[in-house]
């Protein structure tokens, strides 16, 4: 229970990766706030388990992270209702593929918003009250795809290159402050956000739905297998011990050795 007394709110946490974090700190003890869309029986559901798990408390904001006074909103009511969050994982991100010709100009427009923009604006709304503390953990859902990139993901791709750009400039700025800016790059993980990719993938390729699992997505890890939302957790939760304070500015992979190759 070494997060007893923190809060942290974390982005697109309603599945995926961003529920896993939710559990991992609150395991911990940390209070949280979780955002995102979903069934609302079950996100309920979710957040009185996430209270269990912690014995503190957890709500939960519906904020549209490609609305920015929706998350200013959002940063407000959790330093209200929990506290200055201590830790923030911007996690929230979607994904669309398709060749650059034929790209929606809307799809750019949407996931800048979402993947790219509500990390600097979450960034930008948290790190004072953290500074002030001498204490803070601010964490970035990056992806392999800020090292290398995969053919039909020129939006992903910019925006996950970009988080780096945030995290090392923001980890300078707050280093003598307690307060460290990483970005986690996991590889494929399978959640709803991977299997909602395929059909496009295989209509970009002209490949049925195996190949793609096969040929793309498992092909691209050298372990051959996908890896795990619990995994990634466990990243984020080294990075907020005391033993991690000299880890700033880094992009951290966990991606099967994908980005060795
Ligand atoms: P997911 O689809 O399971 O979860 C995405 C979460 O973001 C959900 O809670 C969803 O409700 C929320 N969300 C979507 N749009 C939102 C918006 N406008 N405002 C607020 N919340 C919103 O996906 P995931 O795979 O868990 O992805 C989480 C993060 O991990 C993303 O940033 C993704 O790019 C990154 N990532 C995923 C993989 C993978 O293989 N799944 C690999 C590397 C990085």
């Amino acid at each position: 229970m070494f997060l007893k007394g923190k809060t942290a709110l974390i982005t697109g946490s309603t599945s995926g990766i961003g529920l896993a974090y939710a559990k991992a700190l609150a395991a911990e003890g940390a209070s949280v706030m979780i955002n995102g869309f979903g069934d609302a029986e079950e996100i309920e559901a979710e957040r009185k388990a996430l209270e269990d798990l912690s014995g503190a408390r957890a709500v939960y904001s519906d904020a549209d992270m490609s609305d920015p006074a929706a998350i200013e909103a959002m940063v407000e009511r959790c330093t209200d209702e929990l506290g200055a969050p201590d830790i923030a994982i911007a996690n929230a991100g979607i994904q669309h593929v398709s060749p650059i010709e034929e790209f929606p100009v809307e799809k750019w427009d949407q996931m800048l918003a979402i993947n790219l923009s509500s990390p600097w604006h979450l960034t930008r709304l948290v790190v004072g009250a953290m500074k002030e503390k001498g204490w803070g953990r601010i964490i970035y859902t990056a992806s392999a795809h800020s090292i290398v990139a995969s053919p039909f993901k020129s939006a992903y791709n910019a925006t996950k290159f970009g988080l780096g750009g945030i995290a090392k400039t923001v980890a300078l700025e707050a280093a003598r402050d307690g307060v460290t800016v990483n970005c986690i790059s996991p590889g494929y993980v399978w959640t709803p956000l991977i299997e909602k990719q395929i059909p496009d993938t295989m209509k970009a390729r002209g490949m049925t739905r195996e190949q793609v699992i096969e040929e793309v997505l498992l092909a691209a890890l050298p372990t051959k297998k996908f890896v795990m939302p619990e995994e990634v957790a466990s990243f984020a939760l080294y990075l907020c011990r005391d033993e991690a304070s000299q880890i700033t500015g880094a992009n951290l992979s966990m991606d099967g050795g994908w980005t060795a190759q």
